[in-house]
């Protein structure tokens, strides 16, 4: 398998490129309109075809590429079956793989983020990879104050499904804000500060209510622009760029 792990600077956020070598089928999970261009050309140096972007959730911290990308490739959209969204091609479900060649995606249901929230197992001979989105984070997890968050249900996801993943695991985030790139499962399990160890679901909740975090700063933006994937047509662009920056 074909891997490479991207960063977009702006929201901390890692995209993932995975390919199968035999086919040339590629896919990208959570990528972001910023680094668009960056994407594409490295598709291109790679000789890879882009068959999905796979969306962890609905952001609400950057504006994923994915229509654009759809446009601009014919690839097809993959999301949760259960986010109401008109401009997905693909629902993804638990218990319903996602193949890509030799690459196969085993989706997770892991709410507490956001209520749709999944994550993407990939096992490989050389060992497995999840990919945690905001569930799971290096260290910590997303944020369960907006959107559709919920403390407990996170809690559950984290330590009822992906604690229960094998030990070697690699652990690969959604964000990173501090140039962590990896870990695995049995790390989060032994030392995450919130949610590893002995910590109790309700120690979680009360510290996940105290967090005191400012309001997300794109959050009224983001969250409507990918409910449209981003933004599929030119009318829904020049809408979402909102009356101010002028294009
Ligand atoms: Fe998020």
């Amino acid at each position: 398998m074909l891997f490479r792990q991207l960063f977009e600077p702006e929201s901390s956020t890692y995209t993932y490129l995975l390919a199968c070598p035999d086919t040339g089928a590629a896919a990208l999970i959570d990528p972001v309109v910023e680094t668009l261009e960056r994407d594409l050309d490295l598709l291109h140096r790679l000789q890879l075809r882009l068959a999905y972007v796979l969306e962890t959730h609905i952001h609400a911290d950057h504006i994923t590429s994915a229509c654009r990308l759809r446009a601009l490739t014919g690839c097809r959209i993959a999301l949760p079956a259960m986010e109401p969204v008109p401009c997905r091609d693909v629902g993804i479900q638990e218990g319903h793989p996602l193949d890509l060649g030799s690459v196969r995606f085993q989706p997770l249901f892991t709410p507490g983020h956001t209520d749709t929230h999944h994550s993407y197992l990939v096992e490989q001979p050389g060992g497995s990879r999840v990919f945690t989105g905001d569930a799971l984070l290096i260290d910590g997890c997303g944020r369960t104050d907006f959107q559709s968050g919920d403390a407990a249900t996170l809690y559950r996801s984290v330590r009822e499904k992906l604690f229960a993943l094998p030990d070697d695991t690699l652990v690969y985030p959604a964000h990173d804000y501090q140039q962590r790139r990896v870990s695995t499962i049995a790390q989060e399990r032994e030392r995450n500060p919130r949610l590893g160890g002995d910590k109790t679901l309700e120690e979680f909740v009360a510290l996940m209510a105290n967090l005191q975090l400012p309001y997300p700063k794109k959050i009224d933006l983001a969250v409507p622009a990918n409910r449209q994937c981003g933004g599929c047509t030119p009318d829904e662009l020049e809408a979402l760029r909102g009356p101010d920056t002028g294009g």
